[in-house]
């Protein structure tokens, strides 16, 4: 598969680079994604959306008036960074408040929740509604579950609508909780995508097969049929969408006005698109249904995925006006917008924050020179293991593991040696590459290394050198932070597995009197043992729960790459 692309690493943020010169009409470049390049006559709450890239036109592309305030944009599948959705929400915020909407999925969660929380904090007042639109990943009864896929248009647009008639923070998320409440979805596909830089695709499906309810990041489909004529593929979406159970509460399908969105997933054609829709109509006709406004094309794409879904927006009278209301955005259009009552915003407005390195040490200096070398270390390791960690995470999960890892490592080697040549300590070299590493990993196990290095920073602090001691309560409260942050505890498969076994070995032997690097090069193998059993495990939380199955007799890949971290510092220790 040939893939433009520098460095797959650096691929999104010079995708958004390229995206903002493209569209300067719409958008300007903010730290951690994008926001509209226009203000109107009348300051609007703020919409701000996100995502991981990859998913174009979601979700910068729909960033315009009428639409979106804002997208926080995560590398090529991953979650933004908390700081990142921080920057967009405060480059788009008009003192009005701000609802938070994204797709459903755990990583995103984490990152969206932690900025609402700081958000809130500073006075911002921020909402939050998730879209859970895909009727396959989760049972009708229980709907919070369920993750987002092309749903994200009609949430979006009708959120977008209700800010511009001026609704306050209680309208606009009344509005998306409705509108989320009548958007359902399903998709399917024929094959993987491939990631930039990736050798083979995320997932393949078998010759002359199709995926059923496949989600948008290649987490596995939930079911397997033929490939089916292109009627036949309307005939099942519309089967599965009429379904009593999907029909939104107080709607009946006769005489309901509909809006259709049939999805490309990124390698369908958009002639192919015609050819099922030509049959979606006539069957959602024949079934009562009055099809409004149809949108044919690509609104959530899965970066090259050959695969097509349906969505159907369930109107009443306000979703239907807000739905014609003018909207503008790179990728989506409708109406005329106002264009004579909007002033252009400074483009390189809030493009950087400002960074302050607090006195240090001399001790604590040379400690932070010492940690910036084992982040090359790490880098380096993670570098040669990022495709067989990627690998154990498509099993049961969405692949991207490795590649998050990757950029995690990259980013922190990067920093540390930035703030160590600034005269950073070691508590602010720790918390530097904390942030780093969350703002470019993505993904949840981004967020939770994000916790541990910020949690080991803290203790360590920017005065003496660490001691033994300080290190275990620093290890031990990066691992109690970790529990606490993702609500997982040992036995629930995740890197908790490895990291609570590597936090206590330590804590001991340092508690014994061993010397910090023979502690370490214990706790190091406990953690490695204890990441090869949680092969044996079922897991409870994250992305792989939906497929908890599938995962048996393969070891959770969070607990695998944090042993291999583990084992690479041990490895650098010096012996006594
Ligand atoms: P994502 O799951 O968002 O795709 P990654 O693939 O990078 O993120 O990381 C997956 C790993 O994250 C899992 O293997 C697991 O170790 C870890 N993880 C996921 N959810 C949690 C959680 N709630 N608590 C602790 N670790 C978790
Ligand atoms: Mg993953």
């Amino acid at each position: 598969m040939t893939r433009l692309w520098n460095d797959p690493s650096d691929f999104a943020d010079e995708m958004v680079v390229g995206f903002v010169r493209a569209n300067g009409r719409y958008v300007r470049q903010v730290y951690g994604g994008v926001a509209r390049s226009t203000a109107g006559r009348e300051p609007e709450v703020a919409v701000v959306i996100g995502g991981g890239s990859g998913h174009y036109p979601a979700f910068a592309g729909l960033v315009g008036p009428g639409l979106a305030h804002g997208a926080a944009m995560g590398n090529l599948f991953a979650s933004p960074s908390a700081h990142q959705v921080e920057s967009v929400v405060r480059a788009s915020e008009r003192g009005r408040g701000v609802l938070l909407s994204y797709g459903n999925y755990a990583g995103d969660v984490l990152h969206f929740d932690e900025a609402q929380e700081t958000l809130r904090a500073e006075g911002i007042d921020c909402r939050t509604v998730t879209v859970t639109d895909d009727i396959f990943s989760a049972p009708a009864d229980d709907r919070g579950s369920r993750r987002g896929i092309a749903g994200d248009l009609p949430v979006f647009k009708l959120a977008g609508a209700a800010a511009a008639r001026g609704d306050d923070l209680d309208g606009v998320e009344r509005v998306a909780r409705l509108a989320n409440e009548r958007t359902r979805s399903m998709g399917v596909a024929f094959s993987g995508c491939t990631l930039p830089g990736a050798e083979e695709p995320l997932f393949s499906v078998p010759e002359g097969r199709m995926a059923v309810g496949l989600g948008i990041h290649g987490e596995p489909g939930l079911d397997e049929t033929d490939v089916p004529t292109a009627a036949g593929l309307a005939e099942l979406f519309i089967d599965r969408l009429l379904d009593e159970a999907e029909i939104p509460e107080g709607v009946s399908p006769q005489g309901a006005r509909v809006v259709p969105v049939l999805n490309g997933l990124g390698s369908v054609k958009t002639e192919e698109l015609f050819v099922v829709y030509a049959r979606i109509a006539d069957l959602a006709q024949e079934r009562g249904l009055t099809l409004i406004d149809p949108q044919v094309g690509e609104f959530c794409t899965s970066f090259d995925m050959a695969g097509v879904s349906l969505t159907l927006l369930w109107l009443d009278d306000e979703l239907e006006q807000l739905w014609s209301a003018p909207a503008d955005t790179p990728a989506w259009r409708s109406g005329a917008v106002d264009t004579a009552a909007l002033t252009a915003l400074d483009p390189d407005a809030d493009l950087e924050p400002e960074r302050t390195i607090p006195p240090a040490g001399e001790a604590s200096r040379a400690a932070a020179g010492r940690i910036a070398e084992l982040f090359v270390a790490v880098r380096d390791v993670i570098d040669e293991h990022a495709d067989d960690l990627g690998r154990l995470d498509a099993i049961a999960g969405d692949g991207d593991h490795g590649i998050g890892m990757q950029r995690g490592a990259r980013a922190a080697a990067d920093e540390a040696a930035t703030v160590v040549d600034l005269g950073a300590g070691a508590g602010t070299a720790l918390t530097s590459v904390a942030d780093a590493w969350a703002d470019h990993a993505g993904g949840t196990s981004g967020a939770l290394w994000g916790v541990v290095l910020r949690a080991l920073g803290e203790r360590v602090g920017d005065d003496e050198s660490p001691t033994g001691a300080t290190l275990a309560e620093a290890v031990t409260a990066a691992s109690d932070a970790v529990k606490e942050h993702g609500r997982a505890e040992i036995g629930d498969k995740t890197m908790v597995d490895a990291l609570a076994p590597l936090a206590s070995t330590f804590a001991e032997a340092v508690g014994r009197g061993d010397d910090p690097a023979s502690a370490w090069r214990a706790a190091a193998e406990a953690a490695t043992r204890a990441a090869d059993e949680t092969a044996d495990l079922l897991p409870h939380k994250g992305r792989a729960r939906s497929h908890g199955e599938k995962s048996r007799g393969t070891a959770d890949p969070g607990a695998v790459s944090l042993a291999l971290i583990a084992t690479t510092i041990a490895d650098r220790l010096p012996r006594s």
